[in-house]
């Protein structure tokens, strides 16, 4: 019998998974493929109904912990862990610590296939660049008989990505947020998308895009930032969630020129 695929997302906060993976994971999930989501953090630091009584970081990490369960489960995704780590402070955390508990997971769950955020945070979000860099790491050593020995029999991921916005993208998101930005040591960052001729693969999840909005919808807490995303046209709705975009960072399987539009291809038997 060959072994089941298996499809892992490391990210940062609850709403990552269904804002930037959503449609993945839910295609994916419905084609039979077994679905992991890990997430770094509670987002204990989320704004909270738009501000007014924002209960503080520990009940706001428990109500973002179940919103993201509920979001799972509509995406059909089968298992959430947490790495524990305060919103915020990823890129403090230390990395032997953060790739070792990346490690465990990879060695665990055995996923053929893992996606994280691109080097860039989407926007500049440090906790994004932050597990961008320690899932990276991570899925070289989970593969190396000599890192943490004895702790899970050494896993060799076949690919890796990175989620990948493209213009079109970006266009559908600044229509709802303005301007997307992050300040970090006094500097204003902001997107960047990525050029086109860059995306390795794209994912057609139009049929999902339903699914995705109803997992998207499943984190109240943070509805004021989404509600402004409901009223968008249908047109930009689509290119939120009708594609995915990825950076192909490493295949063991398969490579070359031609956009992929399929995550297991090379995998496929
Ligand atoms: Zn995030």
């Amino acid at each position: 019998m060959t072994d089941p695929l298996r499809l892992m997302a490391v990210l940062a906060h609850p709403d990552d998974e269904s804002l930037g993976t959503g449609g993945s994971l839910a295609k994916y999930g419905s084609e039979g493929v077994q679905t992991y989501v890990v997430t770094a953090t509670r987002g204990e630091r989320g704004r909270y109904h738009g501000g007014a009584d924002n209960p503080g970081p520990e009940a706001m990490g428990r109500i973002r912990e179940q919103e993201l369960l509920d979001a799972a489960d509509v995406l059909g995704v089968e298992e959430v862990k947490f790495l524990d780590y305060m919103d915020g402070d990823l890129d403090q955390a230390d990395p032997n610590e953060a790739i070792g508990k990346i490690v465990h997971h990879l060695r665990r769950v055995r996923p053929q296939v893992v996606l994280t955020f691109d080097q860039a945070g989407a926007y500049g979000h440090a906790d994004h660049i932050a597990i961008c860099q320690f899932t990276t790491a991570a899925a070289v050593a989970a593969a190396d008989a000599d890192y943490l020995p004895g702790q899970g029999t050494p896993h060799a991921i076949s690919k890796l990505y990175y989620i990948c916005w493209s213009e079109r993208e970006w266009a559908a998101f600044q229509a709802a947020y303005k301007k997307l930005t992050v300040t970090v040591d006094g500097v204003e960052r902001y997107t960047t998308p990525w050029p086109d001729w860059a995306i390795t693969t794209r994912i057609d999840t139009r049929k999902w895009w339903p699914q995705v909005w109803e997992a998207v919808s499943c984190h109240a807490s943070q509805v004021s930032a989404y509600e402004k995303l409901r009223d968008l046209p249908p047109e930009l709705h689509e290119a939120l969630w009708g594609s995915q975009a990825f950076y192909r960072v490493f295949s063991t399987v398969n490579g070359g020129r031609e956009r992929e539009n399929d995550l297991f291809e090379g995998l496929r038997t």
